[in-house]
């Protein structure tokens, strides 16, 4: 089997996602093609997707003048895996509280940018992790906090509060799965059936 992966390349850790998509897919013997995506017509070729962790003010507005946003709003709409992480979370969001981030409303979530950034910068914390069977290592940024879950389950909390949910074909965390090479969360959103 050859997949067709796409991560949302505007600005941000593109990369880093792009490195752990090929090293998920080569764990499970699959060949993948990666394209990082900064225009229209990429997205439907591609059965995967990440959203990366960056600026959201800032991916949100490209993706929106590029005529990217709407392709992704129809990957997730057929169904197809979406990975959204810290920034990619906050636009796959219902609402995060801010004009300047047009959310695309692919995960029944509320956000609040930069709550967790408020008390501490920036940490890295084991992480039970619904799901996987050992702690996973957190990498928070100037985290947003998922302040209010609707149709979306809960795949782990820190300190009380939600800090990853799946609905449907979208996995979303608070922290950046791709900065450590733990690629579990990356299996676990593509390749859990
Ligand atoms: N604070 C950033 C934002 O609101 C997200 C931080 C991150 O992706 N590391 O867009």
């Amino acid at each position: 089997m050859s997949l067709t992966a796409g991560v949302v390349g505007v600005q941000g850790n593109v990369s880093e996602h792009t490195n752990a998509i090929e090293r998920a897919c080569a764990a499970r013997g699959t060949s993948v093609t990666v394209h990082e995506i900064r225009s229209s017509g990429v997205v439907p070729d591609c059965d995967l997707l990440a959203m990366p962790g960056g600026e959201s003010t800032t991916i949100s507005r490209l993706i929106h003048r590029e005529g990217i946003a709407p392709e992704i709003v129809d990957h997730v709409e057929a169904g197809k895996p979406l990975l959204a992480t810290c920034a990619g979370l906050i636009v796959a969001a219902a609402d995060a509280h801010d004009d300047r981030v047009d959310t695309l409303n692919l995960i029944d979530v509320q956000v609040e940018r930069n709550a967790f950034g408020r008390q501490k910068e920036s940490f890295e914390a084991p992480l039970e992790f619904d799901g996987l069977d050992e702690p996973f290592p957190a990498v928070f940024i100037r985290a947003p906090v998922i302040d209010d879950v609707g149709r979306a389950d809960v795949l782990a909390t820190w300190d009380g509060r939600p800090v990853a949910v799946r609905d449907g074909p979208v996995i979303a965390t608070s922290f950046h799965p791709e900065l450590t090479a733990d690629d579990r969360i990356h299996e676990l959103a593509f390749f859990d059936e």
